[in-house]
């Protein structure tokens, strides 16, 4: 276990629930049985394999129901990631060489690098322009297809800064053109509906780490008749779409969490929202020379994103750290790299504020105590970074 007497001493505060979740208890005593007894494997006929198969099908139907859809369109993968690998390259090799894929220039890294990589298979790869919002308008997408576009993958809701995106509006202006639509909804589930008939799209991307449930399971939701080629190949398990012993634990920590989820998401979203706007407002009336990110109707109820002027924001994260506060700075997945992220690149911030982009992302159990005090603390740090900061201090007007 890791030494937990570094954290702060009056306790610390997780604010970062965009780069992982907390495993609900009830998810934890759902998985256990297949910790302690249920070790099976499902493909065997055994009892050993049924009561494993069974509980593997359970899940397979908590997560259809939970985003509408049928069991057989229902597929687990190892992650979100495999799962965005997945929609992109295995729709790329079922329509063959040299096509055309459209995307936007904040998605996911997954997808991202999906798509550089179908463009170094000799793929075209259109990346559409966002507003400074982070929107994608679906007009632009109408005027990116071509005869030879096969896929188009725009994500619901956007990890770092939360604005939702138009998917239900591209996805139709897609099957006018016979365009398969995917979306990386991650970011969205639990936080708004997703619902894939309501969407319309093809297919639909979420992980079970960002859901309460356990990290290295992620479901790909393939509707019926899309035509797909497997990415894993091997054994016969999902249907002969992804080979592998199946993770029965992420699996049933999946399906509970989705069935949690479906009866408590909009009460957890009304709460989020609330404690969101709270932080929002407090930050943005303490502090001067600062800039709130992402839609202001159109964005996620559990994300504040913002960048601070005049400091650096890897500093400012690792001070947040020192008091107990975790943030993250950038995605977590860019975290080290040095560079800025895609997104506040793409939204256009101004230069003196784009070094330093701070991510809160609250929790369902996100208390307004915690809210309230990182308010007091965030001023704190910011007021000492600009203290010792020669861009503030030498700043006109
Ligand atoms: C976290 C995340 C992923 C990746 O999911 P993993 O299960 O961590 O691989 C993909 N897309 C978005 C928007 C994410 O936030």
């Amino acid at each position: 276990m890791p030494n937990r007497s570094k954290g702060s001493p009056v306790g610390r505060i997780y604010l970062d629930n965009n780069s992982t979740t907390s495993i609900d208890p009830r998810v934890a005593a759902a998985i256990e049985p297949y910790i302690r007894e249920a070790y099976g494997n499902p493909s065997n006929l055994h009892s050993y394999g049924r009561e494993c198969a069974e509980g593997l099908a359970e899940a397979r139907e908590q997560v259809a129901a939970f985003i509408g859809a049928d069991v057989e369109e229902v597929f687990f993968t190892g992650s979100g990631t495999e799962s965005d690998n997945w929609a992109v390259k295995g729709v790329a090799c079922a329509v063959g060489p040299g096509k055309h894929i459209v995307t936007s220039p904040i998605e996911h890294g997954a997808v991202l690098g999906a798509c550089r990589y179908m463009g170094e298979l000799g793929w075209k790869v259109s990346l559409l322009l966002v507003d400074g919002y982070g929107r994608v308008d679906p007009e632009a997408v109408r005027r990116a297809l071509t005869d030879s576009t096969a896929l188009v993958s725009v994500m619901l809701v956007n990890n770092e800064i939360g604005t939702i995106e138009p998917v239900r509006k591209i996805a139709a202006i897609c099957h006018e053109r016979g365009v398969l639509c995917h979306t990386d909804a991650v970011a969205a589930v639990g936080k708004i509906e997703v619902a894939v008939d309501d969407l319309g799209v093809d297919l639909l991307t979420i992980s079970g780490h960002k859901l309460h449930a356990p990290k290295g399971i992620g479901v790909l939701y393939v509707r019926r008749g899309t035509e797909i080629h497997p990415f894993i190949h091997g054994g016969h398990q999902e249907r002969g779409m992804r080979a592998g012993t199946e993770n029965v634990i992420g699996a049933v920590g999946m399906g509970k969490a989705c069935e949690l989820l479906r009866n408590e998401w909009r009460e957890d979203a009304a709460r989020m929202k609330q404690l969101r706007d709270r932080l929002e407002r407090g930050i943005v009336e303490r502090i001067a020379e600062i800039q709130v990110s992402g839609h202001p109707e159109n964005r996620v109820c559990n994300v504040l994103h913002v960048t601070v002027g005049y400091i650096e924001g890897e500093a400012l994260l690792l001070s947040l750290d020192l008091e107990g506060v975790a943030v993250a700075s950038g995605s977590a997945c860019s975290a080290g790299e040095g560079d800025a992220s895609a997104t506040v690149e793409a939204i256009g911030i101004s230069p003196l504020f784009r070094n330093s982009p701070v991510r809160f992302s609250l929790g369902r159990d996100t208390t307004e105590e915690e809210i309230d005090r990182t308010i007091d603390v965030f001023e704190q740090v910011v007021g000492r970074l600009r203290d010792i900061s020669p861009l503030w201090t030498n700043r006109s007007g």
